[in-house]
């Protein structure tokens, strides 16, 4: 097996709103190292952040590992803080930074492993911030980083939706970054090389202005990586450019064998099972098997669910990683607890104040009605509300057939009124009118007589 060839193409721009340019990239073909650093801090510190991000970076990786990786970058964070703790323009300087890079496989110790056999290689990106790294294979994009930014958090923990956070008035604000803490927390995403791959780093000015399935098309339309990059900051700038842009693009020109090696391996999985989709590649049938599973596509403009991007995933990072990122899981956890305490609260005073509402609203009137033959004064909404049924108040006494024939309809329906005074007066008109006799004389003065003159009408139409 030779060795994996990568070829790289860049571009940057200081985007349509801003005076300076506080992102920085660097290509290392030689080194198989690609860096892209988003600086920020107010005078000159965003600038200067990067560009020690991006110094301090490649001149500490020098073993081609993952801890050498890890090692560069907490260099670089140390650098950084020292340098803004010197300069007061400085201070509170920090920057993103995604590196990729190209290294020899570490072997899995739970696994045997040949000694002689030259290891393959993987590609590692490395991330602390919200720039992100992408993988176009097969004609799709998959984000392969998490943004460490507070609106990543909201949609991990499922409290907005990934359409939201695009729009959200806190995206800019990052959760890890190089720079201004005593400590960094690195994200390592180990992939396989496949030919025909490309590897897209970039900083946020890129995705927030254009959107993943116009990031895939260029992708898929111009094969020169510094093309493609240059026409993505193009698309950006025309997105609306309110943020410095960089594109790193990397693709594999050569797998050295991978690609082949692992359709073999698919081939001879296959040719045992005689029906249904050949079974999954898994690291437990070893060699080349495990370094090869087929890769779920995901198409561009869709929403990445967790476990695509799990499978995407492949190779198993180092076991120190791993405990780190265990223990970030739980702090995760605490931190979703505490939030979903609080989001309950805040959903039981809303419900609690939603139905306290309606029960106010549901018996704060009173009508007059029949219960039975009886007219009544309640309490409630004629015919009632959600839950709340009507409610006896007074009994009046009065008698279906004592009512007024042209009364009757309207309190078949039930007589709205907005206290049980005005219900009472209401009852107190009605008993004058029976006593008047037989009440179909209208007695101006009171409020029945209103009433009864408009039925009256209604009936003298009606007939
Ligand atoms: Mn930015």
């Amino acid at each position: 097996m030779t060795g994996v060839v990568l070829r790289a193409g860049a571009a940057t721009d200081v985007g349509r709103l801003r005076t300076i340019n506080q992102d920085r990239f660097v290509l290392l073909p030689d080194r198989d190292l690609f860096i892209v650093a988003d600086g920020m801090g107010g005078h000159q510190g965003g600038e200067v952040a990067s560009r020690l991000a991006v110094e301090t970076l490649q001149v500490a990786y020098q073993d081609a590992t993952a801890d050498a990786l890890t090692e560069a970058i907490t260099a670089a964070n140390d650098r950084i803080r020292n340098e803004g703790d010197a300069d007061p323009d400085l201070r509170g300087m920090g920057t993103t930074v995604v590196a990729l890079a190209l290294m020899p496989e570490e072997p899995d110790p739970d696994e045997p492993f040949d000694d002689d056999a030259e290891p393959p290689q993987h590609l590692l990106i490395a991330n602390v911030g919200d720039s992100r790294g992408y993988l176009f294979r097969d004609g799709s994009l998959t984000q392969l980083t998490e943004d460490h930014s507070v609106v990543a958090d909201l949609v991990r923990e499922g409290s907005i939706s990934p359409e939201e956070a695009e729009v959200h008035p806190q995206r800019n604000i990052v959760t890890r970054v190089l720079g201004v803490y005593e400590t960094v927390e690195v994200d390592l995403w180990p992939v396989d090389p496949i030919e025909n791959d490309r590897y897209l780093l970039c900083s946020d000015g890129l995705f927030n202005e254009v959107g993943a399935d116009q990031i895939g098309s260029v992708l898929r339309r111009l094969d020169d990586p510094n093309e493609a990059a240059s026409e993505l900051v193009r698309l950006a700038n025309e997105g609306g450019g309110r943020d410095n842009i960089t594109v790193v693009i990397v693709d594999v020109a050569d797998d050295g064998g991978v690609a082949e090696a692992a359709s073999a391996a698919l081939a001879g999985e296959r040719y045992g099972s005689t029906s249904g989709p050949p079974p999954a590649a898994s690291d437990a049938d070893g060699d080349l098997a495990g370094f090869t599973t087929a890769l779920p596509t995901v198409d561009p403009g869709d929403g990445l669910s967790q476990d695509d991007l799990d499978s995407v995933r492949t190779g198993r990072p180092p076991r120190r990683q791993r405990r780190a990122e265990k223990r970030a899981r739980r702090s995760q956890r605490t931190r979703f607890t505490w939030r979903a305490l609080l989001f309950s609260v805040l959903v039981l005073a809303v419900i609690g104040g939603a139905v306290a509402t309606i029960q106010w609203y549901g018996t704060s009137t009173y009508f007059v009605g029949f219960e039975g033959d009886e007219v009544v004064i309640f309490q409630g909404r004629p015919g009632g509300l959600l839950w709340i049924d009507p409610e006896v108040k007074d009994p009046t006494g009065i008698d279906r057939a004592d009512v007024p024939a042209l009364a009757l309809p309207r309190i078949e329906a039930g007589v709205e009124q907005s206290s049980l005074a005005k219900a009472k007066h209401f009852v107190a008109n009605l008993e004058d009118q029976i006593d008047d006799d037989g009440g179909t004389d209208s007695t101006p003065s009171s409020t029945l007589s209103t009433t009864t003159t408009t039925a009256g009408t209604t009936t003298t139409q009606a007939n």
